[in-house]
C-alpha cells in the first residue's frame, strides 16, 4: 500500500491555441474528480498560464510551468522567471524535460541551477531523468538515471537534504510521443532504482515519501496497470492530456 498520493501532470508542450486551452481547461475543472485520491496538475504554454489561473483559482488543480530561467530577472530575452511563474499562479515547475535537454542543450548543471532557484523561490521542482534508446540497448540505462540525478540534484545531494515536495518524473525518451510505453515491469524496475538512489543519497524518508511519476505515451489504456506498481506514483501526460476525456480517464484511474 503506497502513502504517497498520486499525481496526474498534463504536459501540454506547445500546443494549443487560447481558445483551445480555454476549452480544455473548462472540459477538467467542470469534471467531478476526487481528490483525495489523486493530485491533477496542467502544465500549458506560458501564453495560457494566465487563462489557467483565472478558470482554475476556485478548484483543486495546480498549474505548472514547461520550463524557466533560474535568474529571477534581468537581460535574458525570451526567457521567463520562476518569480514571473509564481505570479501567474504556478506552484510548480516542469525541469529537465528530455526535449529540453536533447533539442535545447540543457546540461544537468543547467538543470540544476533550475531546481534550486525553484526550491528558492517556492516553486515544486518537477525534474525529469530518463535514457535514451541507444543508451537502453547499450544497457546503460542505470549508469545514465544515475549520472542525470546526482548532477541534476548536485546541490541537494551535496546538502544531503532535498525537500519532500520535490517531484521526480523518470520519462524512458524512447517511450515520449512514440506510442512504445515501457512495460510496468520495465518501468517499476528504473524506479525502484531510483528510490533506492533517494535513501542512499537522501534518507528513509525521502526514500519513501518523494514521489516519482512514470512518463512516456502514457493512456487510459495503461494507466491502470502502471499504477498498480509499488513505485509508480503518478504520471506525465503529453499527447493524451490534449483532449479532455483522455485526460480525465488517466486521472480518474482509481475509478477503474
Ligand atoms: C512528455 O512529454 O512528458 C510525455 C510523456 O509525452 P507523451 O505522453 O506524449 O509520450
Amino acid at each position: 500500500m503506497k502513502n504517497r498520493k498520486p499525481l496526474m501532470a498534463a504536459n501540454w508542450k506547445m500546443n494549443l491555441s487560447l481558445d483551445e486551452a480555454r476549452d480544455l481547461l473548462n472540459g477538467v475543472r467542470s469534471a467531478k474528480i476526487d481528490f483525495n485520491k489523486v493530485e491533477v496538475l496542467v502544465a500549458p504554454p506560458f501564453t495560457a498560464l494566465q487563462l489557467a489561473h483565472a478558470l482554475l483559482t476556485e478548484t483543486d488543480i495546480l498549474i505548472a510551468g514547461q520550463n524557466m530561467h533560474w535568474e529571477s530577472k534581468g537581460a535574458f530575452t525570451g526567457e521567463i522567471s520562476p518569480l514571473m511563474l509564481k505570479g501567474t499562479g504556478c506552484s510548480h515547475v516542469i525541469v529537465g524535460h528530455s526535449e529540453r535537454r536533447a533539442l535545447f542543450f540543457e546540461t544537468s548543471d543547467i538543470v540544476n541551477s533550475k531546481v534550486d532557484a525553484a526550491i528558492e523561490t517556492g516553486l515544486i521542482p518537477i525534474v525529469c531523468i530518463g535514457e535514451t534508446l541507444k543508451e537502453r540497448e547499450d544497457k546503460k540505462t542505470f549508469d545514465i538515471i544515475r549520472t542525470q540525478l546526482n548532477e541534476s540534484l548536485k546541490t541537494n545531494c551535496k546538502k544531503r537534504n532535498l525537500p519532500q515536495s520535490v517531484i521526480l518524473a523518470y520519462e524512458p525518451v524512447w517511450a515520449i510521443g512514440t506510442g512504445k510505453t515501457a512495460t510496468p515491469e520495465v518501468a517499476q524496475k528504473v524506479h525502484l532504482f531510483i528510490r533506492r538512489w533517494l535513501i542512499e543519497n537522501f534518507d528513509n524518508n525521502t526514500g519513501e515519501t518523494i514521489r516519482i511519476l512514470y512518463g512516456g505515451s502514457v493512456k487510459p489504456d495503461n494507466i491502470k496497470e502502471l499504477m498498480l506498481q509499488p513505485d509508480i506514483d503518478g504520471a506525465l501526460i503529453g499527447g493524451a492530456s490534449l483532449k479532455a476525456d483522455s485526460f480525465l480517464s488517466i486521472a480518474k484511474f482509481y475509478e477503474s
